[in-house]
Formats: structure tokens, sequence, C-alpha cells
């Protein structure tokens, strides 16, 4: 084959294995780090998983897909920390991209799973990869996770999904107290129905109480569900050559919010006017 043809031939491939396989970065391992005090980074080069370590073992939010699992665990490892001491573990929201290793890790080591209660039906189903976990407590707006001296809080974001949770906690790092935000999601996905939603008819008025929450939230450390959402990749690159911790970024977090609310609010309006 010339090398012409061979880039042709690479070029005709890529679209359909990209779309078969979905972003790369999903799969991609990334370092582990600390972001700041006991919270460190453990996902994928964009799936989100976060690792809050106590004296009483750790607690994971996401797992990410179950392929990724094993990722997961190498960058665990990596920070010196034990897979086994996985003790509890939550989710963004019931999305395979951030549950569906779920199950699995709760085999591996006996953790307990705590779910937004309207999520808690897809966590625990088994159709169509949906990780089977037994969910061991159903959780509510405001509900309190506690291990080892950390508190997590779980606030309902919904409308991406019914149980849809941003979590916040406060981290200490050089005597100071950080508020760490981890937005669930705020995306209103393709295809998703906003007005006349039969199956779901309250879903715009939740992304309101969504947008309302996201606003309230006191925010040092801005963070989520997927890499994507506060700039992951480059804010790593930051830290590594020193400096203020780039992660601490109230400005981008209000950024971010505001224009996702502003995406919302177009995308109701075009389809209350029934365009497409
Ligand atoms: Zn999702």
């Amino acid at each position: 084959m010339t090398n012409i043809l061979r880039t042709m031939v690479v070029l005709l491939a890529w679209p359909a294995a990209a779309a078969a396989q979905g972003n790369p970065d999903w799969h991609a391992q990334f370092p582990a780090f600390k972001i700041a005090g006991n919270l460190s980074y453990v996902g994928t080069a964009d799936l989100a998983v976060y690792l809050i370590r106590t004296p009483q073992g750790n607690i994971l939010i996401n797992s990410d897909f179950a392929e990724d699992v094993p990722t997961v665990r190498k960058s665990i490892e990596q920070l010196g920390f034990k897979y086994s001491d996985t003790k509890i573990v939550l989710i963004s929201h019931a999305h395979g991209d951030h549950d569906e290793g779920v199950g699995q890790i709760q085999k591996d080591t006996g953790a307990r799973v705590m779910v937004m209660d309207g999520d808690v039906a897809d966590v625990q189903s088994t159709a169509q990869g949906r990780p089977g976990a037994k969910v061991d407590r159903t959780l509510h707006d405001g509900d309190k996770v506690e291990l080892g001296g950390s508190t997590l809080v779980a606030h309902l974001t919904p409308g991406h999904t019914k149980g849809c949770t941003t979590w916040t906690m406060q981290v200490e790092e050089g005597g100071k107290k950080l508020n760490a935000v981890i937005i669930g999601s705020p995306n209103v996905n393709a295809g998703y129905i906003l007005a006349g939603n039969k199956d779901y008819p309250t879903i715009a008025q939740d992304y309101e109480k969504t947008f309302k929450v996201l606003k309230s939230l006191p925010v040092d450390l801005f963070l989520g569900a997927h890499g994507a959402y506060f700039g992951l990749k480059a804010k790593y690159e930051r830290m590594k050559t020193g400096g203020p911790n780039p992660f601490i970024d109230p400005a981008g977090y209000r950024a971010y919010v505001n224009e996702r609310e502003s995406a919302f609010r177009n995308e109701w309006e075009k389809q209350k006017q029934g365009k497409p």
C-alpha cells in the first residue's frame, strides 16, 4: 500500500472505531495524584474517580466502566493505598461511565454502596451492563456519609439522572480548610427531552433546581464527574510546575456552571418552541 492509501484507510477507519469505543480518554490510565489533603484523583484521563483516605479505610466516588476497574485499582496502588481498604463506594450518577464497575468493586472489596434514591434502581439493575450492585444505604438530599473523621455531603442535583449527586467535603491542606465540590453533571445529553417528557415530567424543573444548588455551594476546589468539566489535564500539568494549587478555582467553577445553565436554557427554549 502506498503511504497515501494507508493514510486514507486510517482516516476512514478512525471515526467508526472512535464511535464504537467512545472517547479514548475514557479508558486511558492517568497518573494518580493528591488533589489536596486526604482527597486524591484515581480516575482515567477523563472519567473521574476520587479517593478519600481515612484512618478507617477509604471512600471511592465512582467506579468508571467495568473494564476500567483494573486501571482504577492500579491508580489506588500507585499512591501506596490498598484497593482492599475500600470501605464505601459512592457515585456521581447512574450512567455506565461512572457506575458500571460498582458491582465489581463491591465484590472485590466488600465495600458498602450508598446511592441517592432516584438512582438506586439503576445501580441495582443488571440490564445492559448495569452494575447489579447491592445498595446498602439509600441516600436523600443533604445526607452525610461519614468515615474515619471525613464527612461527605450528598446534594441532590437532578435532571441528568433522577438521583444525580453533587458531593461536597472539606479537606485540610497546610492548616487551611478547603471546600471541595464534585459536580454530578449539569449536562443535557443529546436526545434528552426537556419539554413534555412523559417518563420524567419534572426534568426541566429539576435542572433549574440543580443550577440553583450549584450556585449556592461554597467552593474552593472545582471538581466533577468528568475531567473535562474542570480541565483536569491542563491543571494537572500546572500542578507539576509548583505554585498555587490550580484545582482551587472558584472563578472557573462559576464560569462553568453559568455556561452550562445557558446551554440548558437555550435547549429548553428551543424544545418549547418545537424547534429540532
Ligand atoms: Zn451521565
